[in-house]
């Protein structure tokens, strides 16, 4: 599948990729001057240095790359290079505003000029394809701070929070909710058939089923650049289902790693109880395909960038200034998630084990907050008294063994910093991914130093050439110190050029471009097919009032019940019982019940009704209106049960909650009760081992249905039974036919088959609009059928 088959691509995180500035005045009046040119380019020249993007002065605004979220930005970078830049748009917030002057714009200033807000759409269009999203701040501040920072941010790395009212946490929602239909509302405006949708990270958890709403035939995907959480600490979400559902209405959701993946999956059978595979989730007919697309960093880039002078110069400066000194560098963000306290502590434990390493060994750690969150000050001051504590413990007039920085580092330090360590240090204790140790790997091509990694950073699974460490285990980290700046050289180069091919190999641009690529291949899991309409009362009755006989049949569970949670809880409605029994009553028709159920469970609910006929156990029964059971297959072999129950006995004593039900003609394995994930799993081994050992001695078949396993002789199924009835009353003016899953299709075909005119033929599914069908009818649920039989029961009744 080429990428270049795309039609468009609409890319959309939360932030653009562009620091936005205007190159005009802010007045008090918030009427606008532009400055002198002349003397803006001066000041620029310096302050942006190869950042800019638009070189046209006649712009009212003036654009420059964002450093942050890079690796993201440089992969859409490239499917610009490889679709055209005016096929891929991207729609995100902007941003702070500010003037080229530092000014900040507030949103009303915003508002007030629209010359100001109109130059800023239009020239963001014209000349980078993207399009802002201006939201006020109050609903921004409960969606993004909110919502997203301290609601899914927190728990998507294992931080659960203290219990509140939830009060504050519903407001958040109300705005996420809120943004996320914003964002929908302009993607289905700039819509174009075949275009491709993709969302980035946890700010859009409900966007996708928003537009899959509003264009049924979408193409969605959705990368999550953190971590997911397991189902155990996800369920503690109170809007859990609603971001799953959310979720689902992608065709394709992508993941850092395989354990993301398996969390995502079995958050989806847990807590919605839907089927899955580990490739996708099944919701309403569809699937959304799950696959891992570990994302990397522009290696190219950066290995040109290492050659620039300032680099070079700032490496030299580095070399000298901490000559004869083993350089050991962590830069992680202010946050409780990264584990910057762990790694203090374990370094004060290493040079405590290791006393001769006291004077021989700085560690320089690098920690920037964001600007706009002052949410971390207990965790900064805490950081800061234990620098001062190691660096009073341990340091001397000479020797200072721990240098922190609170700010981030511009990019000329922060890779020469990388180039010159001897260790890196990652105590992550959950970490989507973590960019800094595939920036540390590129920048060691010379040195070929090792990396001392947390096993709970999301490149874990890829970089097994590192020293793993486990972030809470202080001595072992210390160990590890050790290790690493006393291992031989040549096991340095060994381990390096392993880890080197990995980030090599698993590149911004590869992930991107593999994202796009799946997205394509699964763009048709949403069926673009007309979904099966919705039974309608007035022309079923007006065919029912002049039909002179008709033939009605019902499956039973799932059709005229809910599917339950033990066979023997679906037990028959109040209403169900009434309207059947004055269907039957009507001597214009034949009603039958064609269920996989045996005969005495039929005979225990349904066997008071009169003139009630019953098929049980898939069409091998049969009782006619006021008759007796009538076993059609009486010759059947069966001898093949006892081998069979022998097999599903072996599962049911591993597999808690499962059971055996035994029925004249089949046997059926129930996993209902079971965990989802075991019992989905034990069913297909139980499965395989029926199909290679029993399979192929008896004319049998093996059918896997709803967290269920039958096996029954081939010869006869519903199909079966209504081809019979229908041969009986060749005078039959009406069909009416439910049922709702696969054993009810071949009920459909046999009337599909039949003489009866098409337009006299009611075969009705039970399900969703997205369930795929012969039928030609469908109602959502049981609730439903029944309404319509009791409109039925009505008419005959009159
Ligand atoms: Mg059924």
């Amino acid at each position: 599948m080429d990428i270049k088959n795309c039609s468009r691509l609409i890319v959309v995180s939360h932030l653009l990729p562009t620091v936005c500035r205007f190159r005009g005045k802010l007045l008090k009046s918030s009427a606008v001057s532009i400055s002198s040119y002349e003397q803006y380019l001066a000041e620029k020249e310096e302050r942006y240095k190869n950042t800019e993007i638009n070189k046209c002065y006649n712009s009212k605004w003036e654009f420059t790359h964002r450093q942050s979220h890079s690796a993201m930005n440089s992969g859409i970078q490239v499917l610009k290079q490889e679709l055209g830049a005016d096929k891929v748009i991207h729609l995100g917030l902007p941003g702070d505003l500010e003037t080229v002057e530092g000014q900040k714009i507030s949103w009303n200033e915003l508002n007030e000029n629209t010359e100001m807000k109109e130059s800023l759409i239009s020239e963001l269009y014209s000349e980078l394809k993207q399009i802002p999203i201006l939201i006020e701040p109050d609903t921004l501040h409960d969606y993004y701070n909110g919502y997203c920072k301290s609601v899914l941010w927190p728990l998507f790395h294992y931080i659960l929070q203290n219990y509140t009212s939830g009060r504050k946490e519903n407001e958040y929602w109300e705005a996420y909710k809120l943004v996320n239909q914003i964002f929908t509302k302009k993607i289905v405006e700039i819509y174009q058939p075949g275009d491709l949708v993709w969302f980035q990270d946890y700010h859009f958890f409900v966007a996708p089923s928003l537009l899959r709403e509003a264009i049924p035939t979408c193409t969605i995907g959705l990368f999550l650049h953190t971590p997911f959480p397991t189902s155990e600490i996800f369920r503690s979400l109170s809007k859990k289902k609603d971001v799953l559902k959310g979720i689902l209405g992608c065709n394709l959701v992508g993941f850092q790693t395989y354990s993301y993946c398996r969390h995502f999956v079995s958050n989806c059978t847990r807590i919605l109880g839907l089927e899955s595979t580990p490739r996708g989730v099944e919701y309403n007919g569809s699937v959304t395909a799950v696959e891992i697309f570990p994302i990397g960093i522009d290696v190219e880039n950066l290995q040109k960038e290492l050659t620039t002078s300032s680099i070079l110069k700032k490496i030299a400066s580095f070399k000298e200034r901490y000559a004869g000194k083993k350089i050991i560098i962590g830069s992680d963000k202010l946050d409780m998630s990264k584990g910057v306290e762990c790694k203090l502590k374990a370094y004060q434990k290493f040079l405590r084990l290791y006393p001769e390493w006291q004077n021989k060994v700085v560690l320089i750690q690098i920690t920037s907050a964001r600007a706009d969150d002052d949410s971390n000050n207990t965790l900064q001051s805490e950081i800061s008294e234990l620098v001062a504590r190691i660096n009073g413990e341990f340091g001397t007039i000479e020797h200072q063994p721990l240098l922190y920085y609170q700010n981030m580092l511009d990019r000329v330090d922060y890779y020469a910093l990388l180039s010159v360590a001897d260790v890196a240090l990652i105590t992550s204790l959950r970490d989507g991914m973590n960019t800094m140790s595939y920036d540390y790997i590129v920048c060691q091509k010379d040195k070929h130093c090792p990396l001392v990694l947390s096993e709970f950073t999301g490149v874990a699974g890829s970089l097994s050439d590192a020293l793993m460490i486990n972030p809470w285990d202080q001595t072992g980290i210390a160990h590890s110190i050790y290790e690493a700046l006393t291992m031989p050289k040549e096991e340095q180069i060994i381990k390096y050029k392993q880890l080197y091919k990995i980030v090599s190999s698993q590149t911004v641009q590869s992930w991107a471009k593999s994202f796009v690529t799946e997205l394509l291949r699964n763009s048709h899991s949403y069926d673009p097919s007309v979904p099966i309409p919705l039974l309608e009362r007035e022309t079923i009755k007006e065919k029912y009032v002049n039909a002179k006989k008709r033939l009605i049949f019902f499956d039973y569970d799932g059709t005229l019940t809910p599917i339950c949670k033990t066979p023997a809880a679906a037990v028959p409605s109040i209403e169900m019982l009434a309207a059947l029994r004055t269907l039957t009553y009507d001597p214009k028709n034949v009603v039958f019940i064609i269920s996989g159920r045996d005969q005495a469970f039929l005979d225990k609910h349904l066997g008071h009704i009169r003139n009630l006929g019953m098929s049980a156990e898939h069409g091998f029964l049969i009782k006619y209106p006021g008759g007796v059971w009538i076993n059609l297959e009486s010759d059947t072999d069966l001898s093949w049960k006892k081998d069979v129950e022998e097999i599903f006995n072996f599962y049911t004593e591993r597999t808690q909650g499962s059971f055996v039900e035994q029925k004249k003609c089949a046997i059926t394995w129930h996993y209902r009760l079971a965990d989802p994930d075991y019992g989905t799993f034990q069913a297909k081994e139980c499965q395989n081992h029926i199909e290679s050992s029993v399979l192929s001695k008896y004319p049998i078949e093996i059918l896997h249905g709803k967290k269920c396993l039958e096996v029954r002789p081939i010869t006869v199924n519903k199909g079966e039974i209504v081809r019979q009835l229908i041969g009986a009353h060749p005078d039959c003016e009406f069909v009416l036919c439910a049922g709702d899953d696969r054993t009810d299709e071949d009920m459909f075909k046999a009337l599909d088959e039949s003489y009866i005119a098409r337009e006299n033929i009611f075969t009705t599914i039970v399900g969703p609009p997205s369930k795929k069908s012969i039928s030609q009818w469908r109602v959502s649920e049981p609730k439903d059928l029944i309404d319509i039989m009791e409109v039925l029961a009505q008419c005959s009744s009159n």
